[in-house]
């Protein structure tokens, strides 16, 4: 008896001739996740990939990984066995000791998608609750609301045994809706955003300001951190570092002070939308949320957009910080975000900022600065970092 993972297909099933290489490159996704936990062999059919080992595998740690990959409606582990009702009948009661050791009662669910098969889906059922209540005496059989649900999927390649599927991440496979550049910061927030967007199928590219010596090493040591956590989602980031020193320090010596955060906010975006276009991204993403902070109304994002030539994406825009911490928890971003690193807008906030500014205001305020002279030496600053799941 051989154990595989079935992952059955998320929104793929919807996109008509698109499929097969949206199939493709969800394939390729789970081949990269999967590399570290030994070797396996990928089998499509009908709407369900199979995932087989080839020799030693690491299969919890494979299954765990399976369940963070994005394009997969459901997943789960399953004997797979000769198309014979003996060896069914043998396998399934062995293969579903655990789990049914620890049920009070169960159901047989029957597929029989090779019709060549010579026992008929209800067949199926009758013979293996009979042999499941034979072998497991403390069990009872529920058809409406069991424990446990054991299906025994008959397909042309073998038969397959097992219990009920885990949900799997869902959204659509990384790669499938092009790329764009994630504004990361060490908060709650960002790393959330990219999580969003990557389930939605984008690549990520991360950008990070950072302002040495005001900030510390551990500040963006968070954000590899942060960035390895959403790699197990999104895969594989490109990471660029930019050095923000030197800007914060002009904005501070030359502009008024309730503007210093919104302006520091449009040098990232100006600077973002070149490392981005440089990247092939198509978009910025950021994990701004209105209203969450007085570089966040509606005037001030207005202020920070009207530097890009990119769209920015805000997928956060809608939601309250305790929703979003729910999903920072979901995965497990959190406890990283909250670690107390001083972030390079935190050095240099103002006391009172202002809530209503206009492109104007900034335009004027921005006329002491040497705008592209900063803009090209923090280009000719920067530090890549590859993430790795
Ligand atoms: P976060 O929790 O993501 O830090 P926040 O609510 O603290 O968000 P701000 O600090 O105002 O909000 O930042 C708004 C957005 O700007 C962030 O979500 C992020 O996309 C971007 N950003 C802020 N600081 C940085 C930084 N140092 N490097 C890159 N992007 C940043
Ligand atoms: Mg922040």
């Amino acid at each position: 008896m051989e154990e595989i993972i079935l992952v059955k297909n998320g929104e793929l099933a919807l996109k008509g001739l698109n499929r097969s290489s949206f199939e493709d490159i969800l394939i390729k996704n789970i081949k990269r996740r999967l590399r570290s936990f030994g070797e396996f062999e990928y089998k499509k059919s009908q709407s369900t990939i199979m995932i087989i080992p080839v020799g030693e595998c690491d299969m919890d740690s494979a299954a765990d990984a399976v369940g963070r990959v994005f394009g997969i409606a459901a997943y789960t582990r399953s004997a797979s066995v000769e198309k014979d009702m003996d060896v069914i009948l043998e396998c399934a009661p062995v293969y579903l000791k655990e789990i049914l050791d620890g049920a009070d009662t169960f159901k047989v669910n029957a597929k029989r998608s090779d019709k060549a098969f010579p026992f008929k889906s209800p067949e199926i059922s009758a013979l293996l609750g009979g042999k499941l209540l034979e072998k497991f005496s403390h069990l009872t059989v529920d058809v409406h609301n069991p424990d446990v649900t054991v299906t025994v999927e008959i397909r042309d390649e073998n038969a397959f045994i097992h219990a009920d599927q885990t949900k799997g991440a869902g959204g659509m496979p990384v790669g499938t809706g092009g790329k764009a550049a994630l504004l990361i910061s060490g908060g709650i927030d960002s790393p959330v955003a990219g999580y969003m967007m990557a389930k939605r199928g984008i690549q990520l590219t991360a950008v990070h300001f950072a302002s040495p010596p005001y900030t510390s090493v551990q500040a963006e040591e968070k954000v590899h951190a942060l960035l390895r956590q959403v790699a197990k989602y999104s895969g594989h980031i490109h990471l660029i570092t930019v050095n923000f020193t030197e800007i914060q320090q002009q904005i501070r010596k030359s502009c008024p002070e309730p503007l210093f955060t919104l302006i520091m906010r449009r040098f990232m975006m100006r600077i973002a939308d070149r490392l981005a276009i440089n990247d092939n991204c198509a978009a910025l993403i950021t994990g701004e949320s209105v209203g969450q902070v007085a570089s966040q109304t509606i005037y001030a994002l207005g202020c920070t957009d009207a530097v890009t030539t990119l769209p920015v994406f805000r997928p956060l825009i809608g939601m309250d910080k305790d929703e979003i911490i729910s999903v920072s928890r979901k995965i497990e971003t959190f406890d990283i975000s909250i670690q107390p690193f001083e972030d390079c807008c935190t050095v240099f906030t103002p006391k009172h900022p202002r809530t209503r500014p206009t492109v104007k205001m900034l335009e004027d305020a921005e006329t002491a600065l040497d705008v592209e002279g900063l803009i090209s030496s923090a280009l000719s600053n920067t530090k890549i970092l590859e993430i790795e799941v």
